[in-house]
């Protein structure tokens, strides 16, 4: 898997001060998409072991408390990202347990794939739903446009 983008320290992408993953790789191609650089899945970085080793270490830094993981992109739930997405989310429930993790994803979630779902019992929020530019809302908090829903898992 390859991403975008690390933000150690983010209080924009979920609730209170956060660490944010923004993933390679999307096949929605939402019409208004604000992040279109990041849809071909070989854009950006390697995502490799020193990565979830900063994301870790940030998430366990006790000078800046961090509430929780965010993560978006691109979709963390395509296919190609899926089994880096589920190990991630997995060390960060064992080393990290009372962070929370959100994710958001275009793919609406009664439609998800048996290896989608898997990923669902490591995360606490999913964010699901494609950006729907005629029903967009920017007052809406953590969404872009209402069809989106906020799942508590
Ligand atoms: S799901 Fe997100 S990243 Fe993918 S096309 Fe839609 S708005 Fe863009």
């Amino acid at each position: 898997m390859n991403y975008h983008q690390y933000f150690p320290i983010d209080v924009v992408n979920g609730p209170g001060t956060r660490v944010t993953l923004f993933v390679s790789g999307c096949e929605h191609q939402c019409r208004g998409c604000y992040n279109q650089s990041t849809w071909d899945v070989r854009s950006g970085h390697l995502f490799d072991s020193v990565m979830v080793d900063r994301i870790i270490a940030d998430l366990s830094d006790q000078r800046i408390v961090r509430r929780g993981l965010s993560l978006s992109g691109g979709d963390p739930l395509l296919p190609a990202n899926l089994d880096t997405i589920l190990a991630l989310v997995k060390r960060v429930k064992t080393e990290c347990p009372s962070k929370d993790i959100w994710l958001w994803t275009g793919y609406v979630f009664d439609e998800l794939s048996d290896k989608q779902r898997a990923v669902l019992p490591y995360i606490d929020v999913l964010v699901d739903g494609k950006f729907e530019q005629n029903l967009a809302d920017p007052s809406l908090m953590f969404r872009g446009s209402s069809n989106q829903i906020i799942r508590l898992l």
